[in-house]
């Protein structure tokens, strides 16, 4: 299998810039997702990657070796579209097998790997089947087989999943996450999808207007968003944003919004003053609890999503509206008052200007 590495991709088409000056590197047997709204340059990259796009600029090692200008197939990877076309008129097995016979592979060394294919994707049973009666999922595993049994060097993957309904999507995704652990395939997977990429991904880059905003590991994104579009984008709810005029300064623990103190993590490099916005994930808004040293803000419940374990509660606060996520035993009854603070761990600060993390 394979390490990509990515620098300074740039693609232009006419004057427009569809991806801007873009560095990565997946590393060997990565599940690496591109992230962003629609139009934000994801397929774009992936393309070049895979050989069906040329560069304006930049360069893409497989392995160590430059194939920015190589053809698709000079490149060894295999490409996966949401809606694969699947021959209907053949079955599964000559499905799969089709690469193989059209890159001469000899019979028996095809069946085999057809054979080994469909026992990975559990789909033996269906390979005299014709495509034609398969459910959307099992034509989707057929469309896996088709690209695993080349035994290319990487996958690249463009919203494979994007056809399915949302139930099955979520049951693709798990099995998809168990068939990179069992092949430990390096893999490309574009989505706009973020509790897809979330659920699958070692790392994610989150992208939006032709440019990597952020690059980590799932958790490190969501706990630790460097942009506020990073937190605005991950998580479901969005993360709140509590805007404020007032200073933070390198060593400081607290930032003062009306009359409370918020309890910060402690800045370390950064100082800014001017608009400032606090990024609050839902879960780290606790209502009422006035001994905490955080300080509080006054509230009014809205309203309140019950969703079993926990409710999402929506408060209205002097700065804005909030939501929150609470277990769902806490009382919420709209119109009732409340005084609001937040665990402090995870809190993020962010220049409100500039859309930066402050840390
Ligand atoms: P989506 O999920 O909607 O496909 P995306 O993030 O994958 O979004 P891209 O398909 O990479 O976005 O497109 C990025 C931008 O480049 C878009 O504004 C798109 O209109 C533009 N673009 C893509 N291909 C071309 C092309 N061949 N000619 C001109 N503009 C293009």
């Amino acid at each position: 299998m394979a390490e990509i590495r990515v620098d300074n991709l740039v693609k232009r088409f006419g004057a427009f810039t569809a991806v801007r000056d873009t560095s990565f590197t997946v590393e060997n047997g990565d599940f690496f997702c591109l992230l962003g709204p629609s139009g934000c340059g994801k397929t774009t990259t992936l393309r070049m990657v895979a050989g069906l796009e040329l560069p304006s600029s930049g360069s893409i090692r497989l392995d160590g070796e430059e194939v920015t200008f190589k053809r698709a197939r000079e490149r060894d990877i295999a490409m996966v579209f949401q809606l694969f076309a699947l021959y209907p008129h053949m079955n599964v097995r000559r499905n799969i097998s089709f690469p193989l016979v059209s890159m001469g592979v000899p019979k028996a060394e095809t069946r085999r790997r057809v054979e080994e294919a469909a026992r990975t994707l559990r789909i033996e049973h269906l390979l005299d089947k014709p495509v034609s009666g398969l459910s959307g999922g099992d034509r989707q595993r057929v469309a896996l087989g088709r690209a695993i049994v080349r035994e290319p060097k990487a996958f690249m993957m463009d919203e494979p999943l994007g056809a399915l309904d949302a139930e099955f999507r979520h049951l693709m995704c798990g099995e998809l996450r168990a068939l990179h652990d069992r092949l430990k395939a390096t893999t490309v997977y574009v989505t706009h999808d973020q509790l897809e990429a979330m659920s699958m991904a070692d790392k994610i880059a989150v992208m939006n207007d032709g440019v990597i905003e952020q690059l980590g590991s799932p958790q490190e994104i969501y706990d630790r968003p460097n942009s506020m579009f990073v937190g605005d984008f991950i998580g479901s709810p969005a993360m709140n944003f509590i805007h404020f005029e007032g200073t933070a300064m390198a060593g400081s623990a607290s930032v003062t919004i009306d009359a409370a103190a918020i309890a910060l993590p402690e800045l370390r490099e950064s100082r800014a003053s001017g608009p400032l916005a606090l990024g609050v994930r839902p879960e780290q808004v606790i209502i009422g609890d006035p001994g905490r040293p955080g300080g509080a803000i006054p509230a009014e419940i809205f309203g309140a999503e019950y969703l079993g374990t926990t409710q999402i509660v929506t408060l209205a606060t002097p700065r804005g509206t909030l939501k929150a996520r609470l277990p769902a035993h806490v009382r919420a009854a709209a119109g009732d008052r409340v005084s609001l603070s937040f665990r402090p761990e995870r809190l993020s600060l962010f220049d409100a200007a500039t859309g930066k993390a402050i840390r």
